[in-house]
């Protein structure tokens, strides 16, 4: 299994000198297996590249989403394929509050993008977001998922294939002041042998108490679980957009100091992770 990140920032994408090495482009990951099926998680910005190259065959492409806050979404509609004729798309998209499962193309509507669904060539299918904790199969892969604590909820999903696992839980607050979806102890059996997690860890002690309840979680909070879930490789994601290359350097600094067994490490755009 293979697994590319094409987008690690959270909340908004951050040009500049001082994230050219974590990257500036929002949420979006692509799993592939040995066998060459793909599936994407999310649709922020990092979508876009990943459509330059989808763009070349004419595969089925299925996407998941996580939630629909913009984010999540906002590179949807420059990917290229859906302007390719005849090109099937299927999204899945999370429950959420309000439950708007075709948000990801109703903000192509002439106000915040000129181009409208209908002007749009490829088939899409929006998938039935009902299906709860029930693994389900999308090309080939064994999907599994797991509300986030989030404002306004969404999903975390385990993807599997053959005997290989990876885990995409972004945008969760492992110790919300607010009434919890998941709680710590249902993350650490959900996670409990995965090969790869890939979590958000968008704050640092000093963003609190202002943030908390925005829906991430604390770098400290999430080496914790990493710790207690025996997470083997944990990918922190959803970096804040106020994080420079160096201070995330910094807090890699301080992971490595504290010689976990644990393989913990900072996602970077364009990294691609064999497992
Ligand atoms: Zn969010």
């Amino acid at each position: 299994m293979k697994v590319t990140f094409y987008g690690t920032r959270g909340s908004c994408p951050t040009p500049g000198k001082s994230t050219l090495k974590y990257g500036g482009n929002t949420a979006c990951v692509l799993v592939e297996s040995e066998d060459g099926r793909k599936l994407i998680l999310d649709a922020g910005t990092g979508i876009r590249v990943l459509g330059d190259e989808m763009v070349k065959n004419h595969d089925d492409i299925y996407l998941l989403l996580s939630h629909n806050h913009h984010d999540h979404i906002q590179g949807f509609p420059f990917f290229k394929p859906l302007y390719q004729a005849g090109r099937n798309i299927y999204i899945y998209p999370a429950k959420t509050n309000p439950n708007q499962p075709r948000a990801a193309i109703e903000q192509m509507n002439g106000s915040y993008f000129p181009l409208e669904e209908h002007e749009l060539k490829a088939n899409f299918e929006f998938k039935d977001t009902s299906w709860e904790q029930q693994p389900v199969t999308i090309n080939g892969f064994r999907v599994h998922r797991r509300e986030i604590n989030h404002p306004n909820g969404g999903a975390a999903y385990i993807v599997e294939h053959g005997s290989k696992r990876v885990a995409y839980v972004t945008d969760n607050e492992l110790n919300p002041p607010n009434k919890m979806a998941t709680s710590a102890y249902e993350w650490k059996e959900f996670l409990l042998g995965v090969d790869l997690v890939i979590h958000d860890g968008q704050y640092i002690e000093k963003d609190m108490p202002l943030k908390h309840g925005w829906g991430h979680s604390l770098i400290s909070e999430v080496v914790d679980l990493a710790k207690c879930a025996n997470i083997k490789m944990l990918a922190f994601y959803s970096h804040d957009p106020d994080r420079t290359d160096d201070e995330i350097d910094q807090w890699q600094q301080k992971i490595d100091n504290m010689k976990l067994d644990n393989d913990i490490f900072f996602a970077k755009e364009g990294q691609c992770i064999e497992l």
